[in-house]
C-alpha cells in the first residue's frame, strides 16, 4: 500500500555528512526526515573503523584551512550538545622528504594561515617521536591542532540529537528513487513517497548511482576499495610526552600512508594507505595488495581484506618501531573519488530542489561537522556563509563554476 509523508527537508543517507545535517536542521526547528538504508554507525559505507584524522595545516590545499577551522568549531558544538568526547587532540606529524606533499603541503598551509607548526629534522624526530624510523633526508612537521575524530560515536550522537530535536528517522530503509524538481522534489522509499521542499543527498558511495548524471561529473566519480589494519604494539614508545600523534607519511616513491595512536590502551595501532605510488597508480594491472584503483560496487561492498593486504600494510608498518609485522585485524572501506579529489558540495542545475554532498575522496570525515552546517544552510536558505565555493559541483563546466 502506498504511503505519503510530507516534510520540509529529507536527508538521504545518515552517515558522516547526513547525520550532522539532520541534527542541524532539527535543532533549528526545521521539519526533517532522515532516511538510512542500514543502522546508523554501520560498517558498510565510508565511516567505520574507529578513528579519522583531523588536522588544520591542510596538505591537500591551504584553501581548506578556513573550512577546517569551521569544522573544529562545529565539532565543539556537537560535543557540547551530545555531552560526549568525539575528538581527541593528539597533534599530528607529517613525515617525508622536504619536498613531499605531506611536508611541503602542510608547511605552505601553515605559512599562509599563520598556523603554529614545528619543523623537525630526522635527529629531532628520533628524540621526540621514536616510534618512527626515519631516513636521514626525511623531516617532519608537527602540528598541535590536530588529532582523532571518532566516526561511529559521532554519527550515533548526531542521529540521537536529531531525533531528540524532533527529526523523524527511518532506518533500514533505502531510498529507491529521487525525483528532482525545483518546487516539489520527491523521494521514494519503496512504496512510501516523501514530498519535501528540499532534498539533501548524502549517500556516500551510492551517490553516483542514486543521482542521474552525477557519475560522469568532471570525467567520472570512482568508488574504490581501501583497507585498514590494526597492528600489535610490541614495545611502548620510549618518550612520555603525552599521547602519540596521528601521522601521515609520504614515502620517497609517493605512497602516502597514515596511522593513529593506540585506541585500545596500547595493545594495537591502526594504519592505512591513502594513495599508492605513481608507479602503482599508472600500472596496467593492480599490484597484489595495492590500495588504489580497485573499483567497488557499493551494493556488493568492498572485497574482504586478504593476505596481500596484510603484506602491503605490514611492509609499511616496518617503518614503525615497536610494532609487529602482522595485522591482528583488518577492515575494508570505500573511498568515493572525484577527478580532482576535492569534494562536491552544493546545488547542481540538473538536479533542481536537491542539495548534495559527496565525493569526499578519502579525506572528508574531519569536515562532517561543518558540512552539516553548510548543507542545513543550503537546504533552509539556499546559501551559506561557509567557504564551500571550491567544492561547487559545477566547477568542471566549460564556462567555469556557477558561483564565485
Ligand atoms: C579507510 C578510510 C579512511 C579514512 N580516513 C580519513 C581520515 O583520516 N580523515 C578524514 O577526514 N577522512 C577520512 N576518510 C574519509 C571519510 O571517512 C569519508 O569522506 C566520509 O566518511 C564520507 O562520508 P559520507 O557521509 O559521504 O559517506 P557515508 O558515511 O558512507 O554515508 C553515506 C550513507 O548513505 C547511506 N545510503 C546510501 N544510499 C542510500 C539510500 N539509497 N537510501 C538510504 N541511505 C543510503 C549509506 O548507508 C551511508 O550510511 C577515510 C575513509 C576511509 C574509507
Amino acid at each position: 500500500m502506498k504511503t505519503r509523508l510530507d516534510t520540509d527537508t529529507v536527508v538521504v543517507g545518515l552517515g558522516a555528512m547526513g547525520s550532522q545535517t539532520l541534527w542541524r536542521l532539527a535543532r533549528d526547528g526545521v521539519d526533517a526526515i532522515g532516511v538510512e538504508r542500514f543502522a546508523p554507525g554501520h560498517d558498510r559505507g565510508s565511516s567505520h573503523g574507529e578513528s579519522r584524522i583531523i588536522r588544520t595545516a591542510y596538505l591537500e590545499g591551504a584553501e581548506y584551512v578556513p573550512f577546517v577551522r569551521a569544522a573544529w568549531r562545529a565539532w565543539d558544538e556537537l560535543q557540547e550538545a551530545a555531552q560526549a568526547r568525539l575528538v581527541i587532540r593528539s597533534g599530528a606529524l607529517m613525515l617525508g622528504r622536504p619536498d613531499s606533499a605531506a611536508v611541503d603541503g602542510s608547511t605552505l598551509a601553515a605559512r599562509e594561515h599563520g598556523l603554529a607548526c614545528t619543523r623537525l629534522v630526522a635527529r629531532e624526530l628520533a628524540e621526540r617521536h621514536p616510534r618512527h624510523l626515519m631516513r636521514p633526508d626525511e623531516v617532519g612537521v608537527f602540528e598541535e591542532d590536530a588529532g582523532v575524530v571518532l566516526p561511529e560515536p559521532a554519527i550515533l550522537a548526531a542521529v540521537r540529537l536529531a531525533r531528540e530535536a524532533g527529526a523523524r528517522v527511518l532506518t533500514q530503509r533505502a531510498v529507491t528513487r529521487i525525483e528532482p524538481d525545483a518546487d516539489h522534489p520527491r523521494v521514494w522509499v519503496g512504496d512510501t513517497e516523501i514530498r519535501a521542499r528540499r532534498v539533501v543527498v548524502t549517500a556516500g558511495a551510492w551517490m553516483p548511482r542514486l543521482l542521474p548524471g552525477l557519475a560522469d561529473l568532471g570525467g567520472g566519480i570512482r568508488v574504490e576499495r581501501r583497507v585498514l589494519g590494526w597492528f600489535p604494539i610490541t614495545a611502548p614508545p620510549t618518550h612520555t610526552a603525552g599521547p602519540e600523534p596521528v601521522f601521515a607519511r609520504d614515502e620517497p616513491d609517493g605512497t602516502l600512508w597514515y596511522g593513529f595512536p593506540s585506541m585500545d590502551g596500547g595493545r594495537t595501532l591502526k594504519i592505512g594507505v591513502h594513495a599508492e605510488s605513481a608507479e602503482v597508480r599508472t600500472a596496467e594491472r593492480p599490484r597484489p595488495g595495492a590500495q588504489w584503483g580497485e573499483p567497488v560496487d557499493p551494493d556488493l561492498g568492498p572485497r574482504p581484506p586478504d593476505a596481500d593486504d596484510a603484506a602491503r600494510l605490514g611492509a609499511l608498518a616496518a617503518g614503525l618501531r615497536g610494532v609487529g609485522p602482522l595485522p591482528e585485524r583488518m577492515v575494508a572501506c570505500m573511498y568515493t573519488m572525484t577527478p580532482d579529489e576535492h569534494f562536491l558540495i552544493g546545488h547542481h542545475d540538473a538536479l533542481p530542489g536537491l542539495v548534495l554532498a559527496g565525493g569526499f575522496s578519502g579525506h572528508g570525515f574531519k569536515f562532517a561537522s561543518a558540512v552539516g552546517v553548510a548543507l542545513a544552510d543550503l537546504a533552509r536558505d539556499g546559501h551559506t556563509e561557509l567557504p564551500i565555493g571550491m567544492f561547487d559541483p559545477h566547477r568542471w563546466d566549460t564556462d567555469g563554476p556557477r558561483r564565485p
